[in-house]
């Protein structure tokens, strides 16, 4: 879960990172109040999960109440490589001297923590990086011996920063590693860390991902679940237990267990289709766990038939075929589904569908012919109404 500039400067305090005083606002009112009581000069910085804000226009710098007010005025709202701006933050501005860069990742094919530093750090980092490489220095962490004043020191000396704040800068890292650390972060990353004029050492920006299945351990982070900008089915489904990632097509896809799903979004691609999501039902799935998946994925206006894909092992499919049942009572779908039951109890889940005989239902018996099936029905064309049924997956279109 990827945190807003000011919920992870807000960890950054809990932890002892040096960061400038700030307030949140999501109104022009609330800014100018915060801009006030923070004093002049400001700077009211755009939040989205999304960087490059400063080239974007999102990050402004105010002298005085009615810049504070307009400037605010101008940023909410605005719209930022497609994320809309609800909140800005209103920080005290700092005086740049020297702008460097820090970040601690995983490197998962280490299977240890990674620092990051440079001393070209700020809006131009990437390119920076890009043409000289070794502009970035980085430094593996053993997870069971912890960050220590020799890895600061070696990032320090490597990219060669003044002799002056080897010690805060060595001193803002290690705490950074341990909120790292204790937050369960995935990411913690700081650019531009800041020289001020005064040489004082602070993080002027916080990118920080946090690990959401670590999150039930993380109230503070809870707390900052943004459900601005969460995609509807995304947040209908995670309200709800289940697994769901939205895509762009329109076929509905439900099974259960991320494999079967995964390789149930191939056979569709295979087949001509474009998945409208995944959604994992989970082990074990229930009726009243089929009910809800259904709801969820017939949420999506694009979805023009849905895809059914169940393989029972501890799920019992009977036990499925009756959560499907009462999902057609409840929800009436006006779509096509293509269902798919295999494995345990699969002649009493096609018999119980038999019998309910529910409206626009099909059985196919195996996943390459119901990838098939919902493809030809996506299309609101009947049997045999595909321009190239005939065609092989390579043969040309059109
Ligand atoms: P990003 O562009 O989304 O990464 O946003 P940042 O928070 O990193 O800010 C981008 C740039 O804005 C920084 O590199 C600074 O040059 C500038 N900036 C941000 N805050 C201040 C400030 O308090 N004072 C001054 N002078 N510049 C600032
Ligand atoms: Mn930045």
């Amino acid at each position: 879960m990827d945190l807003l500039e000011y919920q992870g400067k807000q960890l950054f305090r809990k932890h002892g990172v040096p960061v400038p005083d700030g307030k949140p606002a999501k109104t022009v009112e609330e800014a100018t109040a915060a801009a006030e009581e923070l004093g002049y000069p400001c700077v009211i910085k755009a939040q989205v999960l999304i960087g490059g804000r400063g080239k974007a226009g999102g990050i402004k710098l105010a002298q005085n109440g009615d810049e504070a007010g307009a400037h605010a005025e101008a940023i909410l709202g605005m719209d930022i490589k497609g994320f809309t701006v609800h909140e800005v933050y209103v920080e005290a501005a700092s005086e740049i001297d020297e702008e460097y860069y820090a970040a601690f990742v995983f490197d998962r094919s280490a299977k240890k923590p990674m620092a990051m530093f440079s001393k070209m750090g700020g809006m131009d980092v990437e390119e920076v990086v890009e043409t000289d490489p070794e502009a970035m220095r980085k430094v593996h962490v053993d997870p069971l011996l912890g960050f220590h004043d020799f890895h600061a020191r070696r990032l320090a000396f490597e990219a060669g920063i003044p002799g002056d704040v080897i010690r805060p800068v060595g001193a803002l890292l290690a705490r950074l590693y341990d909120m790292f650390v204790a937050e369960d972060a995935l990411l913690v990353e700081v650019n531009p860390l800041l020289v001020t004029k005064d040489r004082d050492v602070v993080a002027l920006d916080a990118k920080v991902t946090i690990d959401a299945s670590a999150l039930y351990r993380h109230p503070d982070s809870q707390e900052f679940r943004s459900e601005v900008g969460v995609d509807p089915q995304e947040r209908m489904a995670r309200e709800r237990g289940l697994t769901y990632v939205a895509l762009d097509g329109n076929i509905g896809i439900l099974g259960n267990g991320a494999g079967l799903v995964m390789s149930t979004l191939d056979v569709v691609a295979q087949a001509g289709g474009e998945p409208a999501n995944f959604l994992d039902a989970g082990g074990g799935s229930k009726a009243e766990a089929i009910t809800q998946a259904v709801e969820v994925i017939l949420s999506n206006d694009n979805v023009t038939a849905v895809l059914f894909n169940i393989f029972g092992g501890i799920t019992r499919c009977d036990e499925v075929a009756r959560g499907l049942i009462e999902a057609f009572e409840k929800i009436k779908p006006t779509v096509p589904f293509v269902v798919r039951l295999d494995g345990t109890n699969d002649k009493e889940a096609r018999t119980l569908l038999a019998e309910a005989d529910l409206p626009n239902v099909h059985t196919e018996k195996t996943m390459l012919d119901a990838a098939k099936k919902v493809v030809e029905l996506s299309n609101g064309r009947p049997d045999g109404g595909h321009d190239h049924q005939d065609a092989g997956p390579d043969a040309p279109r059109g």
